[in-house]
């Protein structure tokens, strides 16, 4: 059994250790957990969870409808899935095309939702997110959509790489983030780091991870 209560709290007091000027946000992501290890995060405190695919949140949502959980969607988007996601979560994190950024706008009837982008920060051609060079044309492009509120950016860096690499990317995406920042006043979040990374992501400055199986164990197959 994991003890999903003494982990956020060994997390809370680790990412509290490691950041100073900023209190992290902890994003519990619980795809392929059930929705019981997500009440016993919540009973321990924790409010914000992330999930990444569409159908398994929106069954997990029903059971826990009468808890205030705040739901980051940080899976691969379908522009046929954007009227669900928009509907049922408070922040989207992988938004990487106009296609997807509109949906989604057109969609929010009334509710803002925040967003952040996603960068293709290894700039490997086959993984998801904007190339490092385009973030600030794709940044002015969304800020004519009335329901997305841009928080800032979302990354998943090298994972099977040399440490150096990792490190480099980390300092690129704090660049990226920053460079941001001073362009607008709304953008607050850098997320990137994941349980094998998030200490070294803290290091450089992340402003929210995402931790699954450090919090949850392992997730089922
Ligand atoms: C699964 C996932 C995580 C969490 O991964 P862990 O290694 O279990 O902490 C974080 N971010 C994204 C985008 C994910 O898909």
């Amino acid at each position: 059994m994991t003890n999903i209560k003494e982990n956020i709290e060994i997390l809370t007091k680790q990412v509290k250790e490691l950041s100073f000027d900023i209190k992290p946000t902890i994003v519990a992501v619980s795809k392929q957990q059930s929705y019981l290890k997500i009440i016993e995060a919540f009973n321990a405190g924790q409010r914000v969870f992330g999930e990444n695919y569409l159908q398994e949140a929106m069954d997990k949502q029903k059971d826990l409808k009468d808890y205030p959980i705040e739901w980051h969607f940080i899976g691969p988007i379908q522009s046929n899935k954007c009227k669900l996601i928009a509907e049922n979560f408070d922040w989207v994190q992988t938004v990487d095309r106009m296609k997807i950024a509109r949906r989604l706008d057109e969609s929010c009837s009334g509710k803002i939702i925040n967003i952040c982008i996603q960068i293709n920060i290894s700039e490997e051609p086959t993984k998801s997110g904007i190339m490092p060079n385009q973030v600030d044309t794709f940044a002015k492009e969304l800020s004519q959509f009335k329901y997305l509120n841009l928080r800032g950016i979302m990354a998943i860096p090298s994972q099977n790489k040399k440490d150096g690499n990792l490190k480099h990317e980390l300092v690129s995406l704090k660049k990226i983030f920053v460079n941001l920042k001073n362009q607008n006043n709304n953008i607050d979040t850098l997320s990137v780091g994941m349980s094998n990374d998030y200490k070294l992501a803290l290091n450089y400055g992340s402003t929210m991870i995402r931790v699954g199986s450090h919090i949850f164990g392992a997730r089922a197959k």
